[in-house]
Parts: structure tokens; sequence; C-alpha cells
């Protein structure tokens, strides 16, 4: 999105993140006259929150402005037929464009918009990316169709993510590991340093086979390195309670603090 907005060459403002008073002071100084678009995520994929979508879209209607939503992190994954937050919060008739994967949750790979036709129509028409891009192949518009239509009618998979990612962040909570209370299925544990986390990562592969990234600067701030659980409905309790144990070995093998 950020690469998309560069290449737009357009006037751009940053707005501190899900900070709707600085949006909206950042709104009343452009001119109304001017074309403004509010590009957001709606679940932010590093800690895990979400953006108030309704709120949003009440000041893009105050202010004249349309809006882009990217809910590559929530398709599949929330609303009642997994059309993502927009889905969830009964909003999306009022974002302009939604931005999804068919990787993720959907488990394929590609991506897609979804607007009116005829703004739809200008971006087939005038994306450079698209355009000179090879169209998705017909292997796999079929897993994604398949995918969708599932998830479309299906809420145990979503059901059993939530419930998942729940025990987890209780069971790391009451175990002392610092995990971020999150309320996503995103479930973040600070470390608080780079070399540790890529640490504990190589760690957890190697001797309890398990595969979890670190996740440094520049992806989050320094000081805020991170683990980054995303519990699926296939992860048992019993595999969570596993690496909950790994993770407080390894905590206390590399005198890491707990919390009280
Ligand atoms: C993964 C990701 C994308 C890109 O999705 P791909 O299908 O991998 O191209 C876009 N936005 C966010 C926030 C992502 O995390």
């Amino acid at each position: 999105m950020i690469a998309g907005i560069r290449n737009s060459g357009c006037e751009k403002q940053v707005w501190r993140h899900n900070d709707l008073v600085h949006l909206e002071e950042l709104l009343e100084a452009a001119d109304p006259e001017t074309p403004k678009l509010i590009a957001f995520e709606s679940v932010y994929s590093m800690d895990g929150d979400v953006a108030d979508i309704t709120a949003i879209c009440d000041l893009a209607d105050k202010y004249n402005a349309i809006t882009y939503c990217d809910e590559v992190h929530a398709v599949g994954m929330y609303g009642p037929r997994g059309g993502g937050i927009t889905d969830r919060d009964g909003v999306a008739h009022r974002v302009t464009i939604i931005e999804g994967t068919l990787g993720k949750a959907f488990g394929v790979m590609g991506g897609y918009i979804a607007a009116d036709q005829v703004i739809v129509d200008v971006i087939r028409s005038y994306a450079p990316g698209f355009i000179f891009t090879t169209s998705l192949s017909p292997v796999l518009v079929a897993g994604v169709l398949a995918s969708v239509r599932h998830l479309k009618q299906s809420s145990v998979e979503r059901e059993g993510q939530q419930a998942a990612a729940a025990y987890l962040k209780r069971i790391m909570a009451e175990a002392g590991l610092p995990v971020m209370n999150s309320t996503t299925h995103i479930v973040p544990l600070m470390v608080g340093d780079p070399v540790k986390a890529k640490r504990i990562s190589d760690i957890l592969l190697a001797e309890y086979g398990v595969y979890v990234q670190p996740i440094n600067f520049p992806t989050v701030p320094r000081g805020t390195e991170r683990l980054r659980f995303t519990p699926g409905p296939q992860h048992s309790t019993e595999m969570m309670d596993e690496l909950v144990q790994a993770l407080c070995e390894i905590w206390e093998r590399m005198e890491m603090r707990k919390a009280a």
C-alpha cells in the first residue's frame, strides 16, 4: 500500500496510528475541493489491533474523502461470511475500496480489490503493476474459489481460530510471558531485543520443532522486537501447552524477564 502511494506521485500526509483526532485535523486543514483518499488497514499485522472503520467512514463522509481499506489480515477470518472486519462491523458498503489477499487465510496466492465497477475499471485500465503482470493461473483460481466458497458458508474455522488465539493469550499470560493483549488472532510476544528474538526463534525450530518468525526492525520499532504467533483452528490445546512450556524453558535459559 505504501509503495502504491509512493508510485502514485500524489501528495500524502501520514496520520498517526488509529488516531482519529489527528485524522480529522488533517482532513479539516485540507481544501474541501481537493480529492482525498484515506488509506488504512482493518487488522494491523504486528500489534493485532483493529481500526474503527465506522468512525473513519464518518470522517470520510464529513470531509468529502474516499476510503481504501487493506483487509489482508482479516479476509476469511472475520465476519459471518469471511469478508473481513468490514463484514463483521457491517460497513463494507461504506468503504470505497477493499483490498484482500488470496494467500494468508484463503491459503492460495494472489489478491484483489473490491469496489464499484467504475473504480475497478479505472484501476484495471491504468495500474501498470496490474497490466504488466501475468494473470493468476486457472489452477490457483480454482483453489481460491474452493476456499472462498467454503469460508463464505462455514464459520467453524473462524470460531476455532478465535478460540485458539484466546487460549494461547491466556496461557502465555498465566505463565508470566510478556504477551501483548491483542483483540484479534494475532498474538505478539514481546522480546525487546533483535538478537534474542532471532535466537529464540532458532531454538524453537531446532530443539522444539516449532516454527515462528522473529519480527525485528524495520517491521516494528526498535525496542519492540517480538515473536508473532498466529494460531489456526487446527492448533490443539496440547500443542499450545507444549509451546508455552518450551517458551518458559527458553525464557529461563536466556535469563529473560517475566511478568509478575
Ligand atoms: C501480506 C500482506 C499484503 C500482501 O499480500 P500478498 O497476497 O502476500 O501479496 C498486503 N498487505 C498487508 C498488510 C499484508 O500483511
